[in-house]
């Protein structure tokens, strides 16, 4: 302990010095001192004796490479090989090159965010997506608000708080780990009242429940499970009677909104947004970034004195959207305005992949490592094999879509090449199967089969077979 170098002599190695010239003397003197403490732990753990010389380099080595990671950020961009199109952990959907162009434009400069130009008087950021909205789904009034769990949220609050909200019980999902119905009815002040049974809800079981408390009928998508077998569930036509006969609005929480029937592409139907809109039903809510293909968002859409009341509602300043998520989900809307959005927005185009085209995808991916196998490092197999992609975020849990894959057989551990896949920069995320590294090519974008093929012979330097 004795020989512990002190802040200065640190401040004073020439490789800290030189840190001076990119960052503030107190971001460096702070980080100087928290590996110092760090220092004096370890050496107290492992009770092991260096030398004042040793332990100053150690430090200041630590230091500086501590300094370049702070400086370098965390967050960076990886190479998802996983094959699953919506990753919760890889930022779920992709947005397209128009709304990425859109949210640049704007970003570095001045915007009519909350400003009518027309008239020169302020304005409101809610207006701008609210007209494509409407035309596309078919509704009256729409609001965009953080993301699905805020759209919830703000719904119930706004429609039912203080009331009873009816949900049949094979309905009370919850959405990675963090989105709950019963915790989100407790949250909006609402008081949550299940009926029926796990796997069958009949109508009589909502109307049994009517009091005259009830607030809403509330049906939630079981998005990311199915409940299989003797099973029944109250279909949306339904309970917009019910609510018709007993004047109680009924709300549908989508989750996974999609705009586009993808079972002309061979996945099972699901309800579209505007299917939900067409059964009558008063409020619709769904993100924006799962089979929508936008950003992160929640969309509330339905009948417009509802929507004017949420408006109006104290938690919408809680939950409101910035302007670049405006730009990026304007930009995504006017794709489904053009007749193709399968071809514009990245995540519908992976989902509609067809398995030719990946197939010739992952016969290239496959040629690329061989030629960079030819320079140095060797893997002694590859080869094209097909796989099962999914679609994630919670939508169509049960569907595999057939894809196809590179399969690597490295010369070490596949669990540690892909450890340090993810290393790199950008990082890749791949699966392992049956100890091969598997890289499906679904989820790979334009230009990252080439970049993937020398990360491939990085990971593997310094690996002999
Ligand atoms: C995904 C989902 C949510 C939560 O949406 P976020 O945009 O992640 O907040 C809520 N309800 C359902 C049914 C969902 O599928």
């Amino acid at each position: 302990m004795r020989n512990l170098p002190s802040v200065d002599e640190i401040l004073n190695d020439p490789d800290v010095i030189e840190l001076g010239a990119d960052f503030a003397r107190t971001i460096i003197v702070g980080k100087v001192r928290e590996v110092l403490t760090n220092k004096r732990l370890e050496i107290m753990k492992k009770d092991k004796a260096f030398t004042r010389e040793e332990m100053k380099a150690q430090v200041a080595v630590e230091v500086v490479r501590k300094m370049n990671e702070l400086s370098d950020g965390s967050l960076r961009r990886v190479i998802n090989a996983t094959g699953v199109v919506l990753h919760t952990n890889l930022g779920r959907a992709v947005m397209s090159p128009q709304a990425v162009e859109h949210m640049a434009n704007l970003a570095g400069g001045y915007s009519n965010l909350e400003f009518d130009l027309d008239k020169g008087t302020r304005g409101s950021r809610y207006s701008h997506v609210e007209s494509l909205l409407t035309s596309l789904i078919g509704c009256e009034a729409a609001l965009v608000v953080n993301n699905n769990a805020a759209a919830v949220l703000l719904a119930l609050n706004t429609l039912a708080a203080g009331q009873e909200v009816i949900v049949s019980r094979g309905q009370l999902v919850e959405i990675g780990g963090s989105f709950r119905i019963p915790e989100i009815m407790k949250l909006s002040g609402c008081r949550l009242v299940e009926v029926g049974t796990t796997n069958k809800t009949h109508l009589r079981d909502y109307e049994e429940a009517i009091t005259e408390n009830t607030g809403l009928l509330l049906s939630v998508h079981t998005s990311n499970y199915r409940i299989l077998g003797f099973t029944h569930e109250v279909g949306l036509d339904e309970l917009v009677q019910l609510g018709r006969k007993r004047d109680i609005p009924v709300m549908h929480d989508l989750g996974s909104g999609s705009m586009l029937d993808l079972s002309p592409w061979g996945l099972d139907p699901e309800p579209t947004v505007q299917q939900s809109i067409a059964s009558g039903l008063q409020i619709v809510t769904f993100s924006g970034d799962k089979l929508l293909g936008g950003p992160q968002a929640g969309i509330i859409a339905g009948r417009k004195e509802h929507i004017e009341q949420m408006k109006k509602n104290q938690l919408l300043r809680a939950l409101r959207v910035d302007k670049l998520t405006i730009a990026a989900l304007e930009a995504s809307m006017i794709s489904y305005m053009a007749n193709d959005p399968a071809e514009t927005l990245p995540v519908l185009s992976m989902i509609t992949r067809t398995p030719a085209q990946l197939k010739e995808a992952a016969e290239k991916l496959a040629d690329l490592i061989k030629q960079e196998n030819g320079r140095g490092a060797l893997i002694p197999e590859v080869k094209v094999v097909e796989t099962k992609d999914t679609v994630g975020g919670g939508a169509y849990p049960l569907q595999e879509l057939p894809g196809y894959a590179v399969e690597i057989v490295t010369p070490r551990d596949p669990e540690i090449v892909s450890a340090r896949l993810r290393s790199l920069k950008p990082a890749v995320v791949a699966r392992i199967q049956d100890d091969t590294l598997l890289l499906s090519v679904r989820t790979l974008l334009p230009g990252d089969d080439r970049v993937l093929a020398g990360l491939i012979h990085q990971s593997l330097e310094g690996t002999s077979i």
